[in-house]
C-alpha cells in the first residue's frame, strides 16, 4: 500500500465518491494525484488541476525527488550538531 505524508492527504487522495463517479466532479473531492505529481482540482467547468509541490495539511514536500533530498540532509545536519 501506499504511504502518504499525513492521514489528511491519504483521504483526500484516495477519495472516491460512489454518487458522482468522475472525482474530478465531486465537489468533495479536492486533491488530484497521478503517478507522481498531485493538485488541486479546480471545480470550475474546466476540470482543472493546480499542481503542488507541498502538502496543504502537513507541509511535506510532495516530489518524490525532494523527499529523498530532505531526508538525505536531515541526516548530514545530525551528524554535525
Ligand atoms: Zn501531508
Ligand atoms: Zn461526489
Amino acid at each position: 500500500m501506499k504511504s502518504y505524508c499525513c492521514s489528511a492527504m491519504q483521504h483526500f487522495a484516495q477519495f472516491e465518491c460512489d454518487y458522482c463517479g468522475d472525482k474530478l466532479l465531486c465537489p468533495q473531492s479536492i486533491i488530484h494525484e497521478d503517478d507522481s505529481d498531485y493538485g488541486i482540482i479546480v471545480h470550475d467547468d474546466t476540470k482543472s488541476i493546480i499542481q503542488i509541490n507541498y502538502c496543504p495539511w502537513c507541509g511535506s514536500s510532495l516530489r518524490k525527488q525532494d523527499i529523498f533530498n530532505v531526508s538525505k540532509v536531515s541526516k548530514e545536519n545530525e551528524i554535525q550538531k
